[in-house]
């Protein structure tokens, strides 16, 4: 499968992670400075910045995306 994903070379790296990665998500447009992010639907993480959920830190220490 052809990915568009680039993550670091010290990222978790796994097919299990990528499944629970959804977005980019569009905050309301209410809020100020209305951006896109990124979340782990495994824990609930959210990140403005895709990479970061390829961080095994950024999640929970019980997130399924350590289970691989
Ligand atoms: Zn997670």
């Amino acid at each position: 499968m052809n990915t568009s994903h680039s993550p670091p070379e010290n990222s978790i790296g796994s097919s299990t992670l990528e499944q629970h990665i959804t977005g980019p998500h569009w905050e309301p447009p209410e809020i100020p400075n209305a951006t896109t992010y990124w979340r782990c639907t495994a824990c609930g993480h959210e990140s403005i910045h895709e990479t970061d959920l390829y961080r095994p830190t950024f999640h929970t220490d019980d997130c399924e995306v350590h289970e691989c």
